[in-house]
Formats: structure tokens, C-alpha cells, sequence
């Protein structure tokens, strides 16, 4: 019998386990043009918070009752396809099922060894290339100037600092724990790092990590955050809008500070994207980072979490910042 994870409720605020429904399917059988996968790795994704709401956005919502999406590596278990063969692995949009067919549209294949498959998820997977794309086309930071990362610790934040520190930039990360702080500083060579849940005024913490103000602001969280880094930035600087998890579980969103006068007398960009917006250039953006990856300037932290039934759990946890780099579940 085969285990699936359905959404139960739409969550109020913070998302809970109740909102979450494991059910038993029959074992599903591939016909005739249809593939067997087998669900190998996970990726849980701050986003999916949002499909679970049943609101308009760039996708639509999650179903009640209906199982729940995110990218998953699996493994070609059958195949009556002429594309795949048994032990091909994929990565796509799958759902959160132990086995699950496909007709093989919207699968990648990855010519990787079975130890190397997470990455996929992360590095050279979704999160970076929102990483890459997001910094490169819109924060287009120049050798010399400062980036400040928020989220910095997590998927994204930990390779946007390191493209920040290739390129020749000064860069401080924003995080929620001391022992992400020395992560960021040991493993990512980011030039300071402040623990926003302790720094005080953070204003001012951010205003003396950055003496020469703030370049490119690649904001991964919102709210009172962003306005302390919005506080410090130069003239003409470029922000780009990543995420804003702080305010995903808010059900009525916190007013802060009016941001159109620091942009204006700043002359400066805040431009909001999805990373699909860039999806040109990800065959570019990939062969860079695994370049990177290749040569040793590059590198990720993986948190994974073992067993499907894990999967809700895991994804609750980013909101609790228990994640160091990408939160993963292997099944
Ligand atoms: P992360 O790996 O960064 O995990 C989430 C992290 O967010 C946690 O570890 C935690 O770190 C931090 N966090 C949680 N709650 C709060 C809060 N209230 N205030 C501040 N920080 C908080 O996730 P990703 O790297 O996958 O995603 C980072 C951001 O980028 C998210 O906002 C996500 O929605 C967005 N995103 C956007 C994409 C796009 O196409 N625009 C694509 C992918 C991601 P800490 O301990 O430091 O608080």
C-alpha cells in the first residue's frame, strides 16, 4: 500500500501538523506510456506555505484533500515510456506520495550517482538558481561593494553570500542563531554575520558591520528586518525581493515604516521576482554553479531529515529557523 500526504485544513497563521492528512492508496500501477517512480528525496520550501492558503498567486493553491507538491528526486522504478529507463533518477514537481505515475512531462533527468542526488534540490536545484538569478540580473553587485543577505544561513541566503564573496564583494549575513552566525563566517566566508534575535538595534548592528553602507540588499524575509537594512542603504542600490517569511503566517500584516521616501531620495531598486521569471538563463546559471561547486568556491549545508512521515514536520521546522542551508527529507 502506497503512503500519501494530502492537505487537510488551510492553515490560520503558523501552519500545524493538523493541517496535514496521511492516507494509504492502493499500490499505483504504470500503463502504457506511464512511468513507476519511487520518492527518494523531498524539498521542503518556505513557498508552499502560500499554496496552502487559498489565495490568488504566481500558482495556484493546494486542493484540501488533495495531495501536496513540491520538487522531488525519485527513482524510475518501471517503465513503459521510451524516454526513461528503470533506474534513470528524475527530479520534478511530484507529490507527496512514496510511489506516484508519471507520463514523464515535466521530469529532468539527472545523470548523477545515487549519493549525489540532493544537491539537486539545493545547490543545483531550485534555491540556487533563485540564488544566482535573483543576485546576479537584479542585485548586479560590482567587486568592491557590500551585500547584505537576510534568510542568510538558509538555501538561498548561504549561496547568494558566496556569489556575493566570487564577485568580489564585502559580505554580512542576517540570521536567527549564534551557531549560524560562526556557519556563515567558517563555511561561507562571509565577512560579518549578526544574529538578528540578539544584535539590540539592529539599525544600528547592520550600520557598523557595513561602514561603507549597504550596495545590493537581498531581502529572503521582510518585515522589521528589511526596514533595518532599508535604514542603512546608498544611493542607487538594488534590492531584490526574494521572500518575505516573516510574514507568511501573519493573518493581518504588520504595518512598518513607508519605504517609497528611503527609495526615493536613495534612487534606489526593489524589484520582487520568481525565480521561473529567469528561466532563460538557467541552463547558464547551472553550468556556472556547478562550475563553482567543481573548483571549490562554491559549497552548501544540507539539513536532512529521515522518513516520509517526517515531511510535514520538516516543513514546520523552516519557520522555527531549524534548518541550516537546504531542508530536505529523505524517504
Ligand atoms: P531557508 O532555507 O532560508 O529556510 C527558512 C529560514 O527562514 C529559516 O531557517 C529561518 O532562519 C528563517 N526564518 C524563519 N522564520 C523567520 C522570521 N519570522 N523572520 C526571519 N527569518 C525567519 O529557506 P529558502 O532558502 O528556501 O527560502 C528563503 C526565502 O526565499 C523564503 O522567504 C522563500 O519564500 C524565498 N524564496 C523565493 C523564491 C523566489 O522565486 N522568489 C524561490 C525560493 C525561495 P533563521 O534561523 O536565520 O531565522
Amino acid at each position: 500500500m502506497n503512503k500519501v500526504i494530502l492537505l487537510h485544513k488551510r492553515p490560520v497563521g503558523k501552519p500545524a501538523l493538523s493541517d496535514f492528512k496521511f492516507a494509504i492508496e492502493e499500490d499505483p500501477v504504470a500503463d502504457e506510456g506511464e512511468l513507476l517512480l519511487k520518492t527518494l528525496y523531498v524539498s521542503v520550501d518556505p513557498y508552499l506555505r502560500g499554496r496552502m492558503s487559498d489565495s490568488k498567486s504566481y500558482v495556484p493553491p493546494f486542493q484540501l484533500n488533495k495531495p501536496i507538491q513540491s520538487g522531488i528526486i525519485a527513482e524510475v522504478i518501471r517503465s513503459n515510456h521510451t524516454d526513461f529507463k528503470i533506474g534513470n533518477f528524475v527530479s520534478g514537481n511530484l507529490e507527496w506520495k512514496e510511489y506516484q505515475i508519471s507520463v514523464g512531462s515535466g521530469l529532468t533527468k539527472i545523470n548523477d550517482s545515487a549519493d549525489n542526488l540532493s544537491k539537486y534540490l539545493g545547490i543545483l536545484g531550485m534555491t540556487g538558481l533563485t540564488a544566482y538569478c535573483g543576485l546576479t540580473e537584479i542585485g548586479d553587485p560590482k567587486a568592491g561593494e557590500t551585500i547584505v543577505v537576510s534568510g542568510a544561513a538558509g538555501a538561498v541566503g548561504s549561496v547568494v553570500g558566496q556569489i556575493g564573496k566570487i564577485l568580489g564583494c564585502r559580505v554580512v549575513g542576517i540570521t536567527g542563531a549564534d551557531e549560524k552566525v560562526d556557519l556563515l563566517k567558517s563555511k561561507f566566508h562571509f565577512d560579518q554575520a549578526i544574529n538578528y534575535k540578539t544584535a539590540g538595534n539592529l539599525k544600528e548592528a547592520i550600520g557598523n558591520a557595513c561602514p561603507a553602507g549597504v550596495d545590493v540588499y537581498f531581502d529572503n524575509v521582510g518585515g522589521e528586518i528589511s526596514d533595518a537594512v532599508l535604514a542603512n542603504i546608498n544611493k542607487y542600490a538594488r534590492i531584490p525581493l526574494c521572500g518575505a517569511i516573516s510574514l507568511y503566517n501573519e493573518t493581518k500584516p504588520p504595518v512598518g515604516p513607508r519605504i517609497q521616501s528611503v527609495l526615493l531620495v536613495k534612487s534606489s531598486l526593489m524589484r520582487g521576482f520568481i525565480v521561473s521569471d529567469f528561466s532563460d538563463k538557467f541552463p547558464a546559471a547551472i553550468k556556472q554553479l556547478a562550475s563553482w561547486l567543481k573548483e571549490g568556491k562554491l559549497t552548501y549545508a544540507e539539513t536532512i531529515v529521515e522518513g516520509f512521515d517526517h515531511i510535514p514536520q520538516a516543513f514546520l521546522d523552516l519557520f522555527e529557523g531549524k534548518n541550516e542551508g537546504k531542508m530536505i527529507v529523505k524517504i
